[in-house]
């Protein structure tokens, strides 16, 4: 149910949802998904659907992760710094490393945040470095950057995500209440920052605050 058929079966059926970029399909069909959620769960973590992963949080659903990952690349084959907001379980940052000289990833729920760290070490994604922190605030110290990509939905984007954004910079993320969300891009020309609305999305909400 984790073997590589099963896997190279979503990959497919990523492609024939809309999915363009062969490489983004590639490193999906590379990364085990399984090892990502609970064990009692690995049996379904090759169907195009989120799964719960505790604390009212969910692993992504593998379309979302697959567009996600191809809207923040655009016409670029890998991206320099990445702040990716919402960890979770990890699952997107492992996919954004292989893209990307280095992932900053942010989680606001500690055992969360605990947990996908020791993860991707484990897995041997080096170049993600986790923190416990509220991504209303970017990162700002590691920035700018030149992707930023949300995995859950504020009503409004966050000013501090837009001023850690490198020109010509990339942001991806849901905007939104609980009921409608739509996905966002938003890219950086020095002062100017252009907002293509996107797609209808369902992310978990964006909430402030670490919680621990
Ligand atoms: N990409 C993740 C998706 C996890 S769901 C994966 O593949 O597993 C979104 C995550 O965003 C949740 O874990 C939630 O706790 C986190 N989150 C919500 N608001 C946040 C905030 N302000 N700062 C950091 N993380 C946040």
């Amino acid at each position: 149910m984790t073997s590589q058929r099963t896997r190279d079966r979503l990959v497919q059926r990523l492609r024939d949802a809309g999915i363009k970029n062969e490489q983004v399909l590639a490193v999906m069909a590379s990364i085990p998904r399984h090892l990502f959620v609970d064990e009692a769960l690995s049996h379904r973590a090759y169907e195009d659907t989120p799964l719960p992963i505790g604390h009212g949080q969910t692993i992504s659903q593998p379309y979302t992760v697959a567009r996600m990952t191809e809207i923040l690349l655009g016409e670029q084959p890998r991206l320099g710094r990445v702040l990716e907001v919402g960890t979770g379980c990890g699952y997107q940052s492992a996919v954004l490393s292989q893209f990307v000289d280095q992932v900053y990833s942010v989680e606001r729920i500690e055992p969360l945040y605990a947990k996908a760290r020791n993860r991707l070490y484990d897995l041997k994604y080096r170049n993600v470095s986790c923190s416990l922190s509220d991504g209303s605030w970017g990162l700002p110290e590691k920035g700018p950057f030149e992707g930023i990509l949300v995995a859950a939905a504020p009503e409004q984007v966050p000013q501090a995500l837009k001023e850690q954004l490198a020109d010509g910079g990339r942001l991806v993320m849901p905007v939104g209440g609980r009921k409608q969300q739509r996905l966002v891009l938003i890219t950086r020309h020095g002062d100017n920052f252009v907002t293509k609305e996107l797609e209808d999305a369902w992310f978990v909400p964006f909430l402030s605050g670490v919680q621990r």
